[in-house]
C-alpha cells in the first residue's frame, strides 16, 4: 500500500479523537485503554493479476483491529481512495460498532485499490480472488478468524468470489461459508442482508425521532418519521435502502446527491423511481419535476429535517460545517463528519446520530448470516409444524372471541416473524432499539452531551470488560 492520503489521516485521526474524549469518561486502567485503541494487526500484500495479456500489480490491505472476540470482522472495500489509515480507521470503528450492537466479534476491515466502475468483471473477479488467496494463504481469514462482508464498492458478487474461492482452497472445511457473511441467497447468505445497514439506519432514526426529551426544542415536530424532510448523500445499498424505508414510513426525501450531481424537489421524490432513472441513464441528473445541481456537495448545506450522509468519510468538514442546516446528522455512511466539523455542528444544535450505532444494521445482520452458516439450520424451518399450529390456535382464538373473520392482512400480521426475513428484520428491529437506549442511558447517567461519546463510551466499556476477564497473556 503505498503512501497514506490526507484524507485517509483526517479520519484516523477523527476516529482516534472520538476515542480519546469518550475515554475521558471511563474508569478502565490507561494500560487497557491503550489496548483498545491500538489496531491489533496490519497485513498489507502487493500481488499481480494478468489482464487482457498484461500483468499489473494490486495493492490489498486487511487490518484487524481487535481480537478481543473472534473472529474479526469487517467489509472490503475497493476504492483508489484505500490506504492504511483510511483502513486503519474503519476496522477501528468496526471494533466499537460490534460492541455497541452486542455482535461477538472484534472489529477488522480490508482494502484494495481498484476503481470498480471502470473495472471489467473479469478484472473484478481475478482480483477479488486473488486478493481472498493472499488472506486465505496466511491464515488471515476464515469462519472463526476474520469474516469479511461487503462495504464500499463491493457487494454480494464479490462475497461469493470470496468463498467460492475458500472453499477450493480449504477444501472440505467445516463451516467454510461462514468465512464471508453478505453472500447471495443461493449461495449461504441470508434473506434481508442487502437491506440490512438501510433497514437499519430507519430504525435508529425512527427511535431518535421518538425521544421527546432529546429532540426538545430543536423544532422537529411530531415525533414521528411522517413528513420529515430528508437530503440523502449516495444512492448506493445503504442510502438507497436507508431513504426507501424512511419514505415508506412518511418521509419525504426533498435531495438525492450522487457523484454526478445531485437532484432536488421540495415536494419529494419518488427513491425507487430515481434508482431507476440512475440505473437506466448512468446519472441521477434530469429526473422528472426535479431541480438539478452540478455540484452535488453543495446539496449537504440546503435547508432539511435530517441528512443523511451515506457514502464516504469526511464530507462534512470545517470547510462546510458552518453551512449545515440540517436538524439532525445522520452517520448512514463510517466517518462523514470530522471531528473539528463535529465541534461546530454541535455548537449549532445539532443532533449527531454517529456511524458506529446507525449503521451497524448490516454487521448485526451478518452475525445472523454467520450463526446460520456454523449451524446449518435455515432460520425459520426449525418448528415449523409447531409453530402452525400454533399459529392456528391463535386465528381460532381471535376469531371465537370476536366473533368475526380475520383478514389475509390481519393473518399475515400473525405470521410475521416467522420466516427467515421476518426473523432478521424483528432481530435487527430489536438489536437497533436495544442499543439506542443503551447508549441514551449512559448520555444521561454521564452527563455526556452528545450521541456519539455515549456510543464510544459504552463500546469501550464493554470491550474493558472482555480485556478485563481474559487477563493478559502470558
Ligand atoms: N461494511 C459494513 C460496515 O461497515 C458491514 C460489515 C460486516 O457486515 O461485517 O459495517
Amino acid at each position: 500500500m503505498g503512501n497514506n492520503t490526507n484524507e485517509g489521516k483526517k479520519f484516523l485521526d477523527s476516529v482516534y479523537q472520538f476515542f480519546d474524549h469518550a475515554a475521558n469518561y471511563s474508569r478502565l486502567d490507561a494500560g487497557i485503554l491503550a489496548q483498545i485503541k491500538a489496531p491489533n494487526s496490519v497485513y498489507k500484500v502487493s500481488f499481480p493479476v494478468e489482464i487482457d495479456g498484461k500483468v499489473e500489480v494490486f495493492e490489498g490491505i486487511r487490518v484487524q483491529h481487535s481480537h478481543h472476540k473472534l473472529p474479526s470482522k469487517g467489509g472490503i472495500r475497493f476504492s483508489m481512495q484505500v490506504d492504511e489509515d483510511e483502513v486503519k480507521a474503519l476496522a477501528m470503528l468496526m471494533t466499537f460498532k460490534c460492541a455497541v450492537v452486542d455482535v461477538p466479534f472484534g472489529g477488522a476491515k480490508g482494502g484494495v485499490k481498484i476503481n470498480p466502475r471502470t473495472s471489467s468483471v473479469k478484472t473484478l473477479e481475478k482480483v477479488t480472488r486473488r486478493y481472498a488467496a493472499e488472506l486465505i494463504k496466511k491464515n488471515l481469514i476464515g469462519p472463526g478468524m476474520d469474516v469479511p462482508a461487503p462495504d464500499y464498492g463491493t457487494g454480494s458478487r464479490e462475497m461469493a468470489w470470496i468463498a467460492d474461492t475458500y472453499q477450493a482452497l480449504k477444501y472440505g472445511e467445516t463451516n467454510a461459508l461462514g468465512c464471508v457473511t453478505g453472500k447471495p441467497v443461493g449461495q449461504g447468505g441470508i434473506r434481508g442482508r442487502a437491506e440490512a445497514t438501510g433497514l437499519g439506519i430507519y430504525y435508529g432514526l425512527r427511535e431518535t425521532l421518538a425521544d421527546t426529551e432529546l429532540l426538545a426544542g430543536k423544532g422537529l415536530e411530531g415525533n414521528t418519521m411522517e413528513g420529515k424532510r430528508i437530503i440523502v448523500q449516495g444512492l448506493g445499498n445503504v442510502g438507497y435502502h436507508a431513504a426507501f424505508f424512511c419514505q415508506q414510513d412518511g418521509a419525504k426525501i426533498i435531495g438525492i446527491a450522487e457523484r454526478e450531481g445531485g437532484i432536488y424537489n421540495e415536494n419529494g421524490i419518488d427513491v425507487q423511481e430515481a434508482f431507476k432513472h440512475r440505473s437506466e441513464n448512468g446519472s441521477i441528473l434530469n429526473f422528472k419535476d426535479c431541480k438539478n445541481y452540478e455540484n452535488s456537495t453543495e446539496m449537504l448545506e440546503l435547508e432539511c429535517d435530517i441528512l443523511l450522509p451515506a457514502a464516504l468519510e469526511n464530507v462534512i468538514h470545517t470547510g462546510n460545517a458552518e453551512n449545515i442546516k440540517a436538524k439532525i446528522v445522520a452517520e448512514g455512511a463510517n466517518g462523514p463528519v470530522t471531528r473539528e466539523a463535529e465541534q461546530v455542528l454541535l455548537q449549532k444544535g445539532i443532533i449527531i446520530i454517529p456511524d458506529l450505532y446507525l449503521n451497524a444494521g448490516g454487521v448485526t445482520v451478518s452475525y445472523f448470516e454467520w450463526l446460520k452458516n456454523l449451524s446449518n439450520v435455515r432460520f425459520g424451518r426449525m418448528g415449523k409444524r409447531a409453530e402452525e399450529a400454533s399459529y392456528r390456535r391463535l386465528v381460532n382464538a381471535i376469531e371465537t372471541s370476536s366473533g368475526k373473520n380475520l383478514s389475509m392482512q390481519e393473518r399475515a400480521l400473525l405470521t410475521q416473524g416467522s420466516d427467515e426475513i421476518g426473523l432478521v428484520r424483528s432481530g435487527l428491529e430489536d438489536t437497533m432499539i436495544n442499543a439506542y437506549h443503551e447508549i441514551r442511558d449512559v448520555m444521561v447517567q454521564k452527563n455526556i452531551p452528545d450521541l456519539r461519546t455515549a456510543a464510544f463510551l459504552t463500546a469501550i466499556e464493554k470491550i474493558g470488560v472482555s480485556y478485563e476477564s481474559l487477563g493478559i497473556f502470558p
